[in-house]
């Protein structure tokens, strides 16, 4: 109590009243005074006391009265009334106590029981008072309150937790704790947490829970446990708050400060520290990063002539178009002004990364409509690898930057790589695949044949096309230089396919001549077998071209088992239906497990010619024929031996049955025309 206790002394006797106000003011509280219980419930509202001194028997309105027309009053309800009866006997006292008075003392006054008795009731009043306040703050605060036993079943909740949770007191009250638990935290989490309140009786931290409607939410919470008088522990009780919002302008801070307004797309920083996390994992897991920076070529000089608005939406368009140059994983950023970056965190090679920069100044080459203006912008770029080129973020960036004012130098729009041998040869490289990529539309595939020979008859019986490209600037370029490039960059399908016809028409095109009817063999790499569709291309190329299907032998690899069994099985089985041969090409060199060769329905091994190469002066190349061989034939496939250079490696495998070869020795690989001058040549002799 703040102030001094104030007592209002009601009795008609004068001397009574006189002598209580001395005795109460010597014990240090204050008073007034009223004549009956009119004037007491009169003086009430002026004074508010905190007790009432109330004599029961006096004239106009007595004390009983007066005291139960206080108590109906509410404001008064709660102020505790002394009765003061000359009456002592046991009516009164129950009259008294029906009346609604707190207590009683008889007269003559005993001054000790009356001190007695007024301490206890200020101790009440004042416990009284704590315990509203307490459950005014209960109830009015904005932090959840929760109070539970000490088996954590929930007791009382305040309405802020019910704002909070979402469970009204009705539903939550008699539950768990447990019920709000949000899965965000291991078994270990809640450990160390009762482990606190157990050793401190008290834990503090950021906890996530789940409200009702299963939101999961994060909350700063306080959990307390409360002892009885043994020590042991009776309750707990947790006060938390919502972090939700502080959370999600803490977070929008973060954002803001990782983020160029304009573009929106994070900042120097942002690309600093996604380089430096991209460095870390990288490091771990011993890959290598990227890094990009680009500098637009004529940005500054659009910018002083015509405005900055028209510079900034120059800006927004470029951010626009390299949005879609961005790798998944990558993370582009404006550096600032007209410098943006790139982090490409593990690319498959400097070449992809030569490929992003490429595609970059693709996308800036074409003009920005601004306006009604055309405006070329067009760019500078550097490369820089980790960790070739910086093993530390720092350098890496600064080798970056360096690389770009080389492609500055150089002319502009164009990339370098800080290494410089790297330029070399992805330039290269991708030369050769702009123009791969072309060679199908231009024409410039031709395709070889290679004739086969029975090694029983000695007749020719077949021949393998081997494709050949005529390269504009290059002359003809062999299929080991741009095969592997091919099936990297996925033109080998639409490369194959071509092949694939252009080997069926040819074929049936000289059947029709009249020429005796071969087989031909058409390679088909393990990517275009991989298709989903491949069966479907493959019949209907062939159907169009019109060949029998007993004509064409189809060249796969060893690979092809690497895949899906059933369905390779599936697409081999289908291929047979159709009457295609199979052969399994370069066999020896892949796949080594033989398991398979039992399942599908081949018909062919090609014995690899690296076997061949070596079979006369090697004992173990030959073995491994004679196994082959003896392989072939017990599970009643056809060998043929290709790479035949020589007699005596043609006698060799004669002896050693194998059915047909294929090699230099024998024919080499001619172009069309010359092809057909050499089965004449063979018919002849
Ligand atoms: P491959 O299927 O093993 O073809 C045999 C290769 O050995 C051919 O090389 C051929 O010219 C060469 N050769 C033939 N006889 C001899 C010989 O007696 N001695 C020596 N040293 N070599 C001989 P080529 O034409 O350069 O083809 C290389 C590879 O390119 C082929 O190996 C095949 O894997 C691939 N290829 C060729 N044409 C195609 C095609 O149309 N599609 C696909 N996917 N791959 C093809
Ligand atoms: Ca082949
Ligand atoms: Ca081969």
């Amino acid at each position: 109590m703040s102030r001094k206790p104030l007592f209002l002394v009601v009795d008609d006797e004068p001397v009574t009243r006189l002598m209580l106000c001395r005795f109460l003011e010597r014990q240090g509280y204050e008073t007034e005074t009223a004549e009956n219980g009119q004037q007491a419930l009169n003086r009430f509202e002026a004074q508010q006391p905190d007790i009432i001194l109330m004599d029961a028997k006096m004239p106009v309105l007595d004390g009983f009265e007066a005291c139960s027309e206080l108590k109906k009053r509410p404001d008064a309800r709660h102020v505790p009334v002394l009765m003061i009866t000359g009456l002592n006997d046991d009516e009164s006292v129950d009259r008294a106590y029906e009346a609604g008075a707190a207590d009683f003392i008889t007269k003559p006054i005993h001054w000790a029981i009356l001190r007695n008795r007024v301490q206890y009731l200020l101790r009440a009043i004042e416990a009284d008072r704590q315990l509203h306040l307490s459950s005014q703050v209960f109830e009015n605060t904005t932090e959840g309150i929760v109070i539970t036993d000490a088996k954590a079943c929930i007791q009382s909740v305040n309405p802020a937790f019910s704002v909070i949770t979402g469970y009204q007191p009705e539903e939550i009250v008699g539950q768990n704790m447990r019920i709000l638990k949000s899965g965000h935290h291991d078994e270990k989490f809640y450990h160390n947490l009762w482990k606190g309140i157990k050793e401190n009786g008290q834990w503090k931290g950021e906890i996530w829970n789940r409200r009702k409607n299963g939101e999961i939410y994060p909350e700063w919470a306080t959990i307390n446990s409360i002892k009885a008088p043994d020590n042991t522990v009776s309750n707990y009780v947790a006060v938390f708050s919502d972090l939700t919002t502080v959370k999600e302008s803490e977070q929008n801070i973060l954002y803001l400060a990782g983020h160029d307004t304009l573009t929106d797309l994070p900042n120097r920083l942002l690309f600093t520290e996604r380089l430096s996390q991209a460095v870390a994992d990288a490091e771990r897991k011993e890959e290598i990063v990227g890094s990009l920076l680009l500098d637009l070529d004529r940005f500054k000089v659009i910018n002083d002539t015509m405005g900055h608005d028209v510079g900034d939406t120059v800006l927004l368009e470029a951010s626009k178009r390299l949005r879609e140059c961005v790798p998944i994983n990558a993370t582009l950023s404006r550096m600032g002004g007209d410098e943006f970056g790139m982090v490409v965190p593990n690319p498959p090679g400097s070449r992809d990364m030569a490929h992003i920069a490429q595609k970059v100044l693709d996308v800036l080459a074409a003009p920005f409509i601004i306006d009604g203006m055309e405006l070329f912008v067009g760019g500078s770029i550097g490369l820089g690898l980790y960790p070739l080129d910086g093993e530390d973020v720092k350098t890496l960036i600064k080798n970056t930057d360096a690389a770009m004012y080389h492609a500055k130098e150089l002319g502009r729009n164009n990339f370098q790589f800080y290494r410089m041998e790297l330029n070399a040869s992805s330039l290269a490289r991708m030369l050769l695949e702009s123009s791969l990529r072309n060679a199908l539309d231009r024409d410039e595939f031709e395709l070889y044949y290679q004739p086969q020979m029975d090694l029983g008859s000695g007749k020719m019986i077949g021949m393998e096309a081997l494709i050949r490209w005529n390269h504009p600037d290059q002359g003809m370029v062999s299929p080991g230089d741009f095969i592997p490039l091919a099936e990297e960059t996925g033109l080998i399908v639409p490369i194959g396919q071509w092949a694939l016809k252009e080997a069926c028409s040819q074929n049936k095109a000289w059947i029709d001549q009249g020429l005796p009817p071969l087989r031909v063999a058409v390679n088909l790499s393990g990517i275009q077998f991989q298709q989903a569709d491949f069966v479907d291309v493959v019949a209907q190329v062939v159907n169009e071209t019109g060949l029998d299907h007993q004509y064409l032998e189809l060249e796969l690899t060893e690979s092809i088992a690497m895949g899906d069994v059933e369905e390779t099985l599936s697409k081999l089985q289908a291929l047979s239906d159709m009457g295609m041969k199979l052969a399994i090409d370069d066999f020896g060199t892949g796949f080594s497990s033989l398991s398979y060769l039992k399942r599908f329905p081949i018909h062919t091994l090609k014995i690899d010619q690296s076997f061949v190469r070596n079979c006369t002066t090697d004992p173990d190349d030959a073995a491994i024929i004679r196994t082959f061989v003896g392989l072939a034939h017990s599970l009643n496939l056809s060998v043929i031996a290709e790479g035949v250079e020589t007699e005596q490696q043609l006698a060799f495998l004669k002896e050693r049955e194998c059915n047909e070869i294929q090699g230099y020795f024998y024919g080499r690989p001619l172009p069309a025309e010359a092809f057909v001058t050499f089965v004449q040549g063979q018919i002849e002799s």
